[in-house]
């Protein structure tokens, strides 16, 4: 065990109360160790020349981003599947720093995140938030992880490339593509329920998969005490995902009252991220973007903020995500911004620390400072619940992750 280090007189944020407390944040060996309260004036009796003093400051849990694609590094989908796997990881690691440097110590993957990463990660090789994977999205022929333009014929070769989904039709070989994603250790499994913004073929309001696809990747993943995330736009599609024992929906932006109740007698989680589509309508096209993909755009942004509003007054169980693609994805910290527009902060930041953490089936151990909780936080320079703007600045005072200061106050 190494000497414990002292975050001290730290103000600091209880996001399931909604209430700052003061004290010392005792951490080892990557956790909370201990956490003394306090009330009156700063004590700096003791002090030791590696603890840190945080007077003055403004301590938040680490973030958490429940919809990203470290391997996005252009927004043309296509063009990433024939890049080098070697090329396409360094890009990757950069975007992966970029994302611990705004605050995010841990971050889901929905759609070509793997094991090699997860591991680096964790292993310290690479500088990056702690990753959830779900390995390849699953998609249908003509679905939302098919990149091949109307008129290429070639069939799609499952997993040759750094792209991030791969096609299975068929009840069997959606199970078969599903056991090999949890062979590599994935935290869920991810399948297209309709159709999205980014691939050229699908129509945005189709629905995807049969519902015996569904339940497939839904056995599979249960069986192997996982869970299935489904890529969702519409109320027919949230609805058969559902039907089907998804957990977590991602998008939802035409949703509707009634599939919003649906989902929160389901229990489900939703994740929404309104940024990617401000960001595309901003930078799509000299991003990559093809044009059919464009003109989609229009169609979920106005409607996705609407959506947010719903799931805000049905009390759904939502996550913060943001689903940038390639240069885009310098913009995570927008998210935070244009949620501000219908939501209140504690429960923007909620979605991005304690739901989240449930969602990632970590509750009490991610996104909260608690004794033995990962001593995971990013310190600010001011109150975010008075000042918003402070999460939206991509640059916090200082970030860290598992008891180390891994950005800002002289990194150890
Ligand atoms: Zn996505």
């Amino acid at each position: 065990m190494n000497a414990p280090v002292v975050y001290k007189n730290a103000r600091y944020l209880d996001v399931e109360e909604g209430i700052w407390r003061t004290g010392d944040l005792e951490v080892a060996d990557g956790r909370f160790s201990r956490i003394t309260q306090s009330t009156g004036p700063a004590d700096d009796s003791g002090h030791r020349p590696h603890d840190v003093d945080l007077s003055g400051r403004h301590v938040i849990p680490g973030l958490i981003d429940c919809h990203v694609h470290v391997y996005a590094m252009t927004a043309n989908l296509a063009e990433l599947e024939t890049e080098a796997p070697s090329y396409a990881t360094m890009h990757a690691a950069r975007l992966m720093g970029d994302m611990l440097e705004r605050g995010f110590t841990t971050v889901r993957d929905t759609g070509g995140g793997d094991h090699g990463l997860a591991a680096a990660q964790s292993e310290g090789l690479l500088r990056g938030p702690r990753l959830f994977f779900g390995g390849k999205s699953l998609s249908q022929t003509g679905g939302h992880a098919d990149n091949r333009r109307p008129g290429q014929q070639q069939s799609q070769e499952p997993m040759c490339c750094a792209g991030l989904g791969m096609i299975a039709d068929g009840p069997d070989a959606v199970r078969r593509a599903a056991r090999d994603q949890l062979r590599t250790g994935s935290h869920h499994l991810k399948i297209m329920a309709g159709g999205g913004v980014a691939s050229p073929t699908d129509r945005v309001d189709s629905i995807q998969y049969s519902l015996a696809e569904m339940r497939a990747a839904v056995e599979e993943a249960h069986d192997a005490n996982r869970y299935v995330a489904a890529h969702a736009y519409t109320p027919g599609a949230i609805s058969r995902a559902l039907d089907a024992g998804v957990r977590s929906i991602e998008h939802a932006n035409l949703m509707d009252r009634d599939t919003a109740r649906k989902l929160r007698d389901a229990g489900a989680f939703v994740t929404m991220n309104l940024v990617t589509y401000w960001a595309l309508k901003e930078f799509g096209a000299s991003m990559g973007l093809p044009d059919a993909s464009q003109r989609k755009v229009d169609d979920v942004l106005a409607a996705g903020e609407n959506a947010l509003r719903i799931a805000d007054e049905e009390g759904l169980q939502l996550c913060f995500g943001t689903d940038l693609l390639g240069g885009m994805q310098i913009h995570q910290s927008k998210e935070f911004e244009i949620r501000a527009r219908h939501q209140e902060p504690l429960s923007i930041l909620r979605a991005a620390t304690t739901t989240a953490a449930k969602l990632l089936q970590r509750d009490g151990e991610l996104g909260v400072i608690r004794e033995d909780a990962s001593a995971d936080f990013v310190v600010l320079d001011g109150d975010p619940l008075q000042d918003f703007g402070l999460l939206s600045d991509p640059a916090p005072e200082m970030v860290v992750q598992g008891g180390r200061i891994v950005s800002g106050g002289g990194e150890n």
